[in-house]
């Protein structure tokens, strides 16, 4: 007989959270913090959503989402999580640049970028301070209608290289563009120039289970292989859900599954005003990646002087529709040395990551998908070589992720790696206008993706569900 994966699961929660990306985790602490009875279903056979790894023989522990994020994971960890998530939490120093137009390390933040744009690349001092105000000044109440490349234009006019150097980094980071809106680029560049890029050491897989133990401490009744199919709506708002074929009832339920999904496939169009239901099918989502792991043979080393994050490429000009061409001249590659995972094996990893479009790969035959991964794989290795001569010889595994693996572990449509474009953020948020007790927390908008973002968001969600149950005097929080 198969497993029952909701065996022990009562008949009725609080707040049901669907998906266990880091924004629905991070809910579903601070609610069972809170004392509400939360269930919390993730339809994959681990907890992290894209937050996530995977184990390969001989020691090896691939990362896939854990390159950089902002100094602001440190705070919101310590207070949405716990000190000892918090304390592991350290500064990437080698950021290095690789491209035609120059070559470079630092260790991004606004005093080494002030130095650089000023020194090397010779912008006068005012100028560079404008921009740095203007950009940290950038909130969402701002107005909309400038666009990051007209931002680019106004401080640093025809300066292609200041462009690059700029914005490659965030365009790696959360897939936006010099169409979107400038205060998308602002928020998020102005987050990592704070105090540069940090990572979490210990893994994500040390992550994830400080979490999960976390949420148990907090009484989060957590499920893995619960496929939530249906989110089930009656004249009084959410009702429960459908999930593996049970019906649980539940006063709230915080979608962390993707946007588009949440509101046309689990929810359906009729339970929602027409006008929201077009406005919903008009959110574009955010492009996919593809990746390729690499493990070095066991007492191979690599220089740390290499670098932390290395962006590289050969295209003599940054165009971000370049960056997501199958036909790959740009790239991310992330060293890991051993102190990425201080207690285990000595192991050197590392992971090349590019955008990618969904298209490029989602009608390819078996063969065809096999072949071109392999040459994602080859492609790369060529790439590599000139940061770490004699590749080949020093790795003992290579293997690629596509948008089809993304699509395959999270059920992002089109293999959405940083959510929505920026139009998702409203429709987010409109939830809960529309239907009573629904929210959705996970990535959107571009200000809302990444590591930080989804927490965020997952915090300021699970304030909103926290009020609205605290109005039904039923429910007597414990704190
Ligand atoms: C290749 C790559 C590299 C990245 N690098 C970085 C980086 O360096 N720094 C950074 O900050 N961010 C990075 N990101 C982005 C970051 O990982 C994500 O923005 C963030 O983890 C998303 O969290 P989330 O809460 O939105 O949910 P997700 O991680 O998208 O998780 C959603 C969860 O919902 C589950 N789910 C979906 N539907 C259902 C259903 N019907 N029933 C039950 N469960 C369901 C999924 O299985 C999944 O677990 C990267 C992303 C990718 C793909």
């Amino acid at each position: 007989m198969p497993k029952d994966f909701l065996a022990g699961v009562l008949p009725e929660y609080d707040v049901v959270v669907i998906g266990s990306g880091l924004a629905g985790m991070t809910s579903a602490n601070i609610l069972g913090r809170a004392g509400h009875r939360v269930l919390l279903l993730e339809q994959h056979y681990k907890l992290g959503g894209l937050a996530t790894w995977f184990k390969r023989p001989g020691s090896h522990t691939f990362d896939i989402s854990l390159h950089g994020f902002p100094y602001g994971m440190l705070k919101s960890c310590r207070r949405y999580w716990n000190e000892e998530i918090a304390a592991n939490i350290h500064q990437l120093n080698n950021i290095r640049f690789d491209n035609p137009m120059f070559s470079l390390t630092t260790t991004f933040n606004r005093e080494d970028f002030t130095k650089l744009l000023t020194g090397p690349f010779g912008i006068e001092p005012e100028a560079v301070k404008q921009f740095f105000e203007t950009a940290r000044g950038m909130n969402f109440y701002d107005d909309q209608s400038m666009t990051t490349g007209e931002l680019f234009e106004k401080f640093f006019p025809g300066r292609e290289d200041v462009v690059r150097l700029l914005m490659e980094p965030i365009t790696y980071a959360n897939g936006s563009t010099l169409e979107d809106p400038a205060i998308t680029y602002g928020i998020v560049f102005s987050n990592f120039m704070a105090k540069g890029v940090f990572i979490y050491e210990g893994g994500t897989d040390d992550l994830v289970t400080k979490m999960q133990a976390e949420l148990t401490k907090n009484g989060v009744d957590t499920r893995i292989r619960c496929d939530v199919s249906k989110i089930l709506v009656g004249a009084g708002g959410v009702q429960g859900v459908l999930v593996n074929g049970r019906e649980i009832k539940c006063k709230a339920v915080v979608s962390n599954s993707n946007l588009r999904s949440t509101i046309l496939d689990m929810v359906g169009v009729e339970h929602f005003e027409p006008q929201f239901v077009a406005d919903s099918k008009a959110v574009r989502l955010n492009n996919s990646s593809t990746q390729v792991y690499m493990a070095l043979k066991p007492g191979v080393t690599i220089p740390e002087s290499t670098g932390d994050l290395l962006f590289c490429s050969t295209a003599p000009l940054f165009r971000t529709n370049l960056l997501l061409d199958r036909n790959i001249t740009s790239r991310t590659f992330s060293f890991y040395y051993p102190k990425t995972r201080p207690t285990g094996k000595e192991r050197f990893a590392i992971v090349s990551s590019t955008n990618a479009n969904w298209s490029d790969w989602a009608n390819l035959t078996e063969e065809e998908y096999a072949a071109s991964k392999q040459d994602l794989v080859e492609t790369t290795l060529d790439a590599l070589e000139k940061y770490v001569p004699n590749c080949r010889e020093k790795i003992e595994l290579a293997e690629a992720a596509t948008p089809r693996t993304f699509h395959h572990y999270t059920k992002h449509q089109l293999g959405a790696s940083f959510g929505t474009k920026f139009e998702g953020l409203a429709v987010s948020r409109g939830l809960p206008q529309q239907i009573q007790g629904l929210y959705h927390a996970g990535s959107v908008g571009i200000i809302m993706s990444g590591w930080l973002g989804a927490i965020n968001y997952g915090v300021i969600v699970s304030n909103e569900v926290d009020s609205l149950l605290c109005k039904d005097s039923s429910i007597l929080p414990v704190n």
